[in-house]
């Protein structure tokens, strides 16, 4: 019986079908579902699913349905943020095209000789998959030309503009004809992705994959305490208890903000405070640093926290309750964000029960985990954030550093987080069990056949 999950309700080519079949591919994915008809019928489309979704197929049967064999030349190109991705994609859309004689997919990544892709580029492809510092690079070398593209693909877009791709895929899409289809596949829909939707994509429509998960939901708790000591016990017992990756504290003023974060450094977490006494660089660099998760506590009054763009934060703490409901609100609506839970914790002294009681919620006093808890070792963050002495002004750019850490006796790209280039230096974070690979790779090997000097950032 065919259900609404048929791939046959689709108008796909007969042998795309077929080999759909003999991959064992029996039904849609929700998101193939959702974002399939609306492909194959040429319009633009967010599509936004969780990892596993299935959202390389989606896009791949697009390309190959639209796809003319006979004409040998780049028609359709795919920008993933790392050499890993690009290689999975690739494979997957090999797969897909099976039954297909003779398409030929080519992937370009950094970390990899320039000779071997030019000569690979002569001889000819139809589908271009690659990252975008690479790309744009053979583009400027001219020895790739986009003028018969008519699918552009961003994959795993949120990814690759927390990796700084945004100037290369800028350049890039200049490149493409206008009269492209566009496809964009992101995991999390983050506000610079409307963004670049808005610029490069023609009235898109979003599709997003129904997730598991419930509705999100803040969890709200209250802690009465009865002095400063006992909020900075509360504050530490929290942290000690729930070891999140990312939590937000909020004081009322300046001063609190960086005593509370001395103080939590004192006692070994891994935290960093932000208000308007620090310079500029200061403040750009916790906002980095706690973006990119080497950090994991940020103490911060509401002005600086605005900064602050994070999708998800697994905890927010008031440590002190704000003077204004409204204000309330907005600390804790940055947790639970993207599907997922939240959890906000206010702390409370008798003089602030009236504040309190503003915020008309069901407010009872909740219990402070156990002491025993503060003997435990505190949690290293997952990330390091390793500093370049090199930017934008050097001609860095992300692709470089990405080149720079991966390949021969480098680290894995999956194995980096968010990529920052500013005028002068540029920040990349990598897994924290790797930093010293990453240090070594960099130091030894050069970016762009130059020595910058490079640091871990603490
Ligand atoms: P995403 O990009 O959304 O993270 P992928 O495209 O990498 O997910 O797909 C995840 C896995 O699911 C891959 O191994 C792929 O081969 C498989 N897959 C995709 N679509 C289907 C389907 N309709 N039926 C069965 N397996 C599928
Ligand atoms: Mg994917």
């Amino acid at each position: 019986m065919a259900s609404v999950l048929d791939f046959s309700l689709l108008e796909l080519q007969s042998g795309l079908l077929k080999n759909l079949d003999s991959l064992g591919y029996q039904a849609m994915t929700p998101i193939q579902a959702l974002s399939l008809p609306l492909i194959l019928a040429g319009k633009d489309v967010i599509g936004q699913g969780k990892t596993g979704s299935g959202k390389t197929a989606a896009f791949g049967l697009g390309l190959l349905q639209k796809l003319d064999v006979k004409a040998f030349r780049v028609q359709s190109i795919v920008l993933c943020p790392t050499r890993e991705l690009a290689d999975q994609v690739a494979n997957e859309i090999r797969k897909l095209a099976r039954a297909v004689h003779n398409i030929k997919v080519l992937t370009l990544c950094g970390g990899a000789p320039f000779g071997p892709q030019i000569g690979s580029l002569e001889h000819g492809a139809h589908i271009v998959v690659g990252t975008p510092g690479r790309i744009e690079e053979h583009l400027r070398k001219r020895t790739l030309k986009l003028d018969y593209v008519d699918s552009l693909v961003l994959d795993e877009a949120d990814r690759m503009l927390d990796m700084g791709f945004q100037d290369a895929i800028d350049a890039i899409i200049e490149k493409i004809p206008s009269n492209r289809q566009t496809l964009l596949f992101s995991a999390t829909y983050p506000s610079e992705i409307a963004e670049i939707a808005q610029r490069v994509m023609k009235n898109p429509v979003v599709v997003s994959a129904p997730s598991t998960h419930e509705e999100s939901t803040i969890k709200q708790y209250f802690y009465q305490v009865h002095s400063d000591d006992e909020r900075m016990n509360a504050l530490r017992l929290l942290l000690a208890k729930h070891k999140p990756d990312s939590t937000l504290v909020f004081c009322n003023t300046k001063r609190d903000a960086q005593e509370v974060a001395d103080e939590l450094i004192y006692y070994g977490f891994y935290a960093l405070a932000i208000h308007g006494d620090l310079d500029q660089r200061e403040r750009d660099q916790a906002l980095i640093r706690f973006a990119n998760k080497s950090i994991s506590v940020l103490v911060a009054t509401d002005v600086a926290a605005r900064g602050l763009d994070i999708n998800a934060l697994d905890l927010v703490i008031n440590f002190n309750v704000a003077h204004d409901p409204e204000v309330h609100v907005h600390r804790i609506g940055r947790t639970g964000r993207a599907g997922r839970s939240g959890m906000a914790a206010t702390f409370y002294s008798d003089k602030e029960t009236r504040k309190l009681e503003q915020l008309t919620i069901d407010i009872s006093a909740d219990e402070l985990p156990d002491e025993a808890l503060l003997d435990r070792p505190i949690k290293k963050p997952s990330m390091t954030t390793l500093k370049i002495d090199g930017g934008k002004k050097q001609k860095l750019r992300p692709g470089d550093i990405v080149g720079g850490l991966t390949g021969k006796d480098g680290i894995p790209g999956d194995k980096i987080g968010k990529i920052v280039v500013a005028s002068h230096w540029s920040y990349v974070a990598v897994e924290s069990s790797l930093v010293k690979v990453a240090l070594k790779k960099i130091q030894n090997d050069q970016l762009k056949g130059k020595t910058f000097r490079v640091r871990i950032l603490s």
